[in-house]
């Protein structure tokens, strides 16, 4: 019964299901073929470039596998896909959500998704980093739930389900919250309420009655078309779509307003300070003096005042080479501080060190822009003025700073040898925030 369930709304390998047999049978599941007339099955892909032919052992000839998606396994033209034909479940009804405190601008943002989504409208929750998006969601997710209507909250980035995760099950005690991401541990029963990375909507189809997409502009969501076809294949047909970013593009905003979505708007955060506004420190012949293992003075002194004042804080770097490059240098002023990127599989625990006090300091990629609260975290872009860091980015990562109500401020400096496009927008943006009057 549980695993008939948990097929709902899914699209499977039939390799990977156990008895899947039994599901043909009773017609709960029919079966397909992984590539059919030059379309994979699972994501949609019709992109020749993205096929590759190769002589496979299980058919036994020449057979052409998606590219696209083999991050969840390969699809093939002998694959058999199972897809859900059966009834919808019942679904349970007895959920709750523990009490929140919002501010009178969460609830009035709260409210507004509750309109839209019950007029499935599909909605923009716009709100600046350290707004308390995430409590704004629970009273619309806990509305869509008591309406046995089924609710999917995706995010590009895996870090952001895991922050995400725990606090869902908190908030809502008598749900099965399930969270989906590469190399999750997955109980088989049905779940009413998924978090996941948008990648893995690519095992639904026609699953879910909401769908929120958080930190929608985040990488790579916005530069993949497969993973918005992703979004619209794992929703019903008339389900709404809530988007919730801090920092929306033109394209995003644009298409809002073209096509009347609903739109909140919190431009403060909870607290009601204003955003810390970034400073630019421009440094001669920086990457240069990193190469050469060599720390310019005015980030030794950056580091020397963290130091002193004993806060931890987070040091962005544009790629990994750096960010190991650096480290040893980094550590020679504050011995308390470790490495993180995105192939890091001790990412949580560090973070977690570094929220105990065990860690002073992170050195990292981008992969910590978003998703990460850390109190009285003081931040520094080192070489800011690379590519890597585009104007969201820098709007992003300058939001870790002065979070919590008792360190609403705090420092956020641009180490760069010149000024860029970016760094001057997301200068701009966070000023033109601040003069936003509420
Ligand atoms: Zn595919
Ligand atoms: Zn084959």
């Amino acid at each position: 019964m549980d695993m008939q369930s948990f097929l709902e709304g899914r699209i499977l390998d039939a390799a990977r299901v156990d008895d899947v047999a039994q599901y043909i049978e009773s017609g709960d599941v029919e079966c397909i073929r992984g590539i059919q007339d030059g379309k994979c099955m699972r994501c949609l892909n019709e992109d020749r470039a993205y096929f590759y032919t190769f002589h496979c052992a299980v058919c036994n000839g020449a057979c052409t596998y998606c590219r696209k998606c083999i991050q969840l396994g390969r699809v093939s033209s002998c694959t058999t896909l199972i897809r859900w034909r059966g009834q919808r479940t019942e679904r349970p009804t007895n959920h709750t959500l523990v009490p929140l405190h919002l501010s009178d601008a969460q609830e009035r943002a709260s409210d507004e998704l509750i309109d839209s989504l019950t007029a499935r409208r599909n909605h923009l929750l716009h709100a600046v980093c350290g707004a308390g998006k995430t409590e704004i969601l629970f009273q619309p997710v806990l509305h869509a739930l008591q309406q046995q209507q089924r609710v999917c909250i995706a995010t590009p980035r895996t870090d952001v389900v895991l922050e995400l995760y725990p606090r869902l099950q908190q908030a809502f005690p008598n749900t099965f919250v399930q969270a989906l991401y590469g190399g999750a541990d997955v109980e088989q029963r049905f779940s009413p309420l998924i978090v996941a990375t948008t990648h893995q909507l690519l095992r639904f189809e026609a699953a879910f009655d909401v769908i929120i997409v958080d930190e929608a502009d985040a990488f790579p969501y916005t530069y993949d078309a497969m993973l918005q076809r992703a979004v619209n294949k794992a929703k019903t047909s008339e389900a709404p779509v809530a988007f919730v970013t801090a920092t929306p593009s033109d394209k995003l905003l644009a298409q809002c307003k073209k096509e009347r979505w609903g739109y909140s708007f919190l431009p403060r955060r909870y607290h009601g300070h204003l955003l810390p506004v970034p400073r630019i420190v421009v440094v001669r012949r920086l990457q240069k003096q990193l190469a050469q293992s060599k720390l310019p003075k005015a980030l030794h002194d950056w580091l020397q005042q963290r130091l002193t004042k004993r806060e931890p804080f987070l040091l962005f770097l544009p790629t990994i080479a750096l960010i190991e490059q650096c480290l040893p240098l980094i550590q020679s002023v504050v011995p308390q501080v470790e490495a993180v990127h995105a192939e890091d599989e001790e990412r949580k625990e560090k973070v977690l060190k570094l929220r105990g006090g065990e860690l002073q300091g992170l050195v990292t990629s981008t992969i910590l822009e978003r998703g990460i609260t850390i109190t009285n975290v003081q931040v520094a872009v080192v070489c800011a003025d690379d590519a890597i860091f585009d104007a969201g980015a820098l709007v992003q990562i300058s939001g870790r700073v002065g979070r919590h109500k008792q360190y609403a401020s705090g420092d956020i400096a641009f180490f760069a040898e010149s000024i860029t496009i970016a760094m001057d927008a997301a200068i701009a943006d966070i000023k033109r925030l601040n003069t936003v009057v509420v």
